[in-house]
């Protein structure tokens, strides 16, 4: 072995020996002791428009998701989103669309019932703890796919979905959203409709968490106001930091603490980083022309699409901008906790969602164990991290189941 192969050989066991003892056994031991909960995941998108299969082992797929990267990681309970893309579904199809996803989610806990279980309650999140299995729960995401109809809302709850996102990107016929509340072709309500805050109160009685990511300021001012249950921010994170419509103000903060609620902090590059969501801004008009133009000759020649054609394109021009560190994700964690308080305050990762746009170091769930070691690193303890990788949102869930009751008792 000459002297420059050595070099090259030492380097190389160097680094790797870094990379492996990157998450402490302190760290694990943290994490193995916690139930670890993610409040969202866009996967349902890939069971069902590419017949994904979560037990994939296959080491090339860039997905977030598989059973082995949520053993690796510890994940103990996943959030499906079931999210219904008004730019490719039509509105007539929404529900069925809804119901779908919702279908695509069961299909999956049922071919591995060895190692994913349906849960729908805090009482079944920790049993699957117990079996070691992933608790697979779901959430819509956009309140477009009620149809604005509480009997879908109801058909919904009792299918298994346990939060509503109030309105995704788009504002839906009882809730404005900070997606599109600045464009004047679209007709808005100045936050929740009537009807919207009835639906808010639907959820309580029902016990379905309310969830306030996505939505318009005004309409998050307004589901605080009427909600009697805690609510979730499913994904969101602080716009102090990170100044995107979509991230959460610092008195927006201080008002979910007030209300008992948590907010669980997305890993989107272009939410936690201030250059990145700059860079990404001036390619926008660009790169959405570009997704534009192939839908447009995908439709031409006659083919469906799907959100997982935009992702592709999307994925292609996130690719050109650099990944923010891991410290920047931390920062957004560090700030809620700050603001809101360390009961207040959890992860909801935005996987399979963000067309691979995380910081650096995280690239699937497998790698949840790294935001443990960077929270003690930060000098966060062992209790306050538990709280964060689930705790917290544990403990909102189940005050929502016991509103509910105590509301259903009322009747
Ligand atoms: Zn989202």
């Amino acid at each position: 072995m000459n002297g420059k192969k050595l070099v090259a050989v030492l380097l190389l066991s160097i680094s790797s020996f870094a990379y492996s003892q990157a998450v402490s056994r302190k760290a694990r031991e943290i994490e193995n002791s916690a139930i670890v909960v993610d409040t969202h995941a866009d996967t349902p998108q890939r069971f069902l428009d590419e017949n994904y299969d979560i037990a994939s082992t296959d080491p090339k797929d860039p997905g977030h998701i598989s059973l082995d990267k949520a053993k690796a990681g510890n994940l103990g309970a996943e959030f499906f989103s079931i999210w219904v893309d008004p730019g490719t579904i039509v509105k007539e199809d929404f529900a069925k669309h809804t119901l779908d996803l919702i279908d695509s989610v069961y299909q999956q806990a049922a071919r591995h019932p060895d190692r994913m279980i349906m849960a729908f309650s805090v009482a079944d999140i920790d049993r699957a703890h117990r079996d070691h299995k992933l608790a697979a729960l779901m959430g819509i995401e956009g309140g477009h796919s009620i149809e604005n109809d509480t009997r879908l809302l109801r058909d919904y709850y009792r299918l298994g979905v346990r939060y509503m996102t109030l309105s995704w990107s788009n504002t839906n016929e009882f809730a404005d959203s900070s997606g599109d509340v600045n464009d004047p072709k679209v007709e808005h309500h100045n936050g929740l409709t009537e009807g919207g805050k009835q639906i808010v109160l639907e959820m309580n009685r029902l016990g379905m968490l309310v969830d306030i990511s996505h939505v318009a300021d005004k309409t998050f001012w307004d589901a605080i106001a009427v909600t009697k249950a805690p609510v979730i921010a499913s994904h969101s994170s602080a716009r102090a930091l990170t100044d995107a419509p979509r991230n959460m103000t610092d008195d927006m903060l201080r008002a979910v603490a007030k209300n008992g609620g948590v907010v669980q902090v997305n890993f989107f590059s272009g939410f936690i980083d201030e250059d990145y969501l700059k860079a990404s801004q001036a390619q926008a008009a660009e790169r959405d022309a570009a997704v534009k133009a192939y839908l447009d000759q995908k439709k031409a020649s006659g083919q469906t699409v799907s959100y997982l054609d935009v992702d592709r394109i999307e994925r292609e021009w996130g690719n050109k901008i650099p990944r923010p560190s891991l410290k920047a994700l931390i920062d957004h964690i560090d700030h809620v906790a700050k603001i809101a308080g360390i009961d207040h305050v959890g992860l909801g990762a935005d996987w399979d969602g963000v067309s691979g746009q995380t910081p650096q170091g995280i690239d699937s769930v497998a790698d949840l164990p790294k935001v443990t070691q960077a929270l003690l690193d930060r000098g966060y303890s062992a209790d306050d991290i538990k709280k964060i990788l689930g705790g917290n949102l544990l403990r909102v869930f189940g005050e929502a189941e016991r509103v509910s009751r105590e509301m259903q008792q009322q009747h």
